[in-house]
């Protein structure tokens, strides 16, 4: 077992008319043992980044070593991970027994007995025992993703690569299995590297969560340091939900005027010095509903049980708050919110970097 390294990886991809850079200098270290899930939204460049690290995806530039073994020259089959993907591709003719015992049997000198052996160890870890004998049109959703899992696990591989591998399961379900993923990472102890776009999962499984956007890597971190000090307003934006929100204000000294009736003064200005104008960055459940602050107009309240969601507007810009059950503004009426300056972010209004996050 050992942690995989990325260094500057590049891919880049000639369509003939195009010319598409899916993976722009990814520098990245995954620990040995560790679950990081590799997110950001579609065409980032996560599941060519993946491709990459299994072999199935020549390198434009850089290298990737798994632990100290540089692999980049090397072939997917001579790198020893396993991938799990969104479409699991079970073979239909085959019995679960001979889908998971394939791999070992194209690959390793074990005795169809040994195999045997091995296949029904790992049925049993994923509490498909009683399936050995059934095709996969005999299996739900559900059943097949455990046997591509076993598939996987099988091998006994350097790395697990996921992509997406939930996203075809219903909502429960998904729940489910990311939690019985995660403690079955824990239990092999094998490092891994799992995608998807679902920040929501993102959060929940990975030891640490590296953002992708445009290709390029924007932050590696635990959920609660990207969710606390992102480096930029993207990352803010697509990190917790809903979404923060975000709008321009001018600066005045020690004083940001946004839109509508918007005005904060700092208690310390020092990330504002300098500029002119600012992002500011305010979470939904960081806005508390008070009877002096900020004034905006209700549009819409939606009860979610446990608190409501209110979205209003503040002049041109659209806010979304979290609010406590018990509030409940109708559409049109005027409500006043407060937050605390130690949960507000504010952003360079150019490089959208951030110059102050969470304290
Ligand atoms: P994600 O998995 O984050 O949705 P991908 O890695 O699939 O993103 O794609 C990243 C970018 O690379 C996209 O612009 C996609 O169209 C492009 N791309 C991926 N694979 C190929 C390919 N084989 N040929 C050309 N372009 C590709
Ligand atoms: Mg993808």
């Amino acid at each position: 077992m050992s942690g995989i390294t990325l260094q500057t990886v590049r891919k880049e991809f000639e369509t003939g008319e195009e010319h598409i850079v899916a993976v722009d200098d990814v520098d990245l270290e995954i620990r040995d043992g560790e679950f990081l899930v590799l997110v950001g939204p579609s065409g980032c460049g996560k599941t060519t980044t993946l491709r990459c690290i299994a072999g199935l995806e020549d390198v434009t530039d850089g290298t990737i070593a798994f632990g100290d073994d540089d692999v980049t020259d090397l072939r997917a089959r001579e790198r020893d991970v396993a991938m799990v993907f969104q479409n699991y591709a079970l073979y239909p003719h085959m019995n679960v027994r001979e889908n998971i015992g394939m791999g070992l049997k194209l690959s390793s000198s074990m005795t169809s007995a040994e195999i045997d052996a091995k296949v029904e160890d790992v049925a049993e870890l994923l509490g498909i025992e009683p399936l050995l004998a059934k095709k996969p049109k005999e299996l739900s959703g559900g059943q097949q993703q455990r046997v591509a899992l076993g598939r996987a696990i099988v091998r006994d591989p350097e790395a697990f690569l996921m992509d997406e591998p939930l996203s075809n399961l219903d909502a429960k379900l998904r729940a489910q299995m990311r939690t019985e993923l995660q403690t079955l990472q824990h239990d092999l102890d094998v490092t891994t590297v799992y995608v998807t776009h679902d920040q929501t999962e993102a959060m929940a499984m990975g030891d640490r969560i590296a953002i992708m956007d445009g290709g390029e890597l924007q932050q590696v971190g635990t959920a609660e340091e990207v969710y606390r000090t992102p480096v930029n307003e993207f990352v803010a934006d697509f990190i917790g939900s809903p979404s923060i929100n975000t709008f321009d204000a001018t600066v005045e000294g020690a004083t940001l005027h946004g839109p509508g009736g918007f005005e904060y003064t700092l208690d310390d200005p020092s990330p504002v010095e300098g500029h002119d104008t600012v992002r500011v960055g305010i979470r939904p459940e960081d806005m508390t509903l008070v009877d002096d602050g900020v004034a905006i107009e209700t549009t819409v309240l939606e009860p979610m049980g446990n608190e409501n969601f209110l979205y209003a507007t503040m002049g041109e810009e659209e806010l979304t708050l979290r609010v406590v059950p018990s509030a409940r503004p109708s559409p049109g009426d005027t409500v006043d919110f407060a937050f605390d300056e130690d949960s507000l972010y504010l952003f360079d209004a150019l490089t959208s970097e951030a110059l102050k996050t969470k304290t």
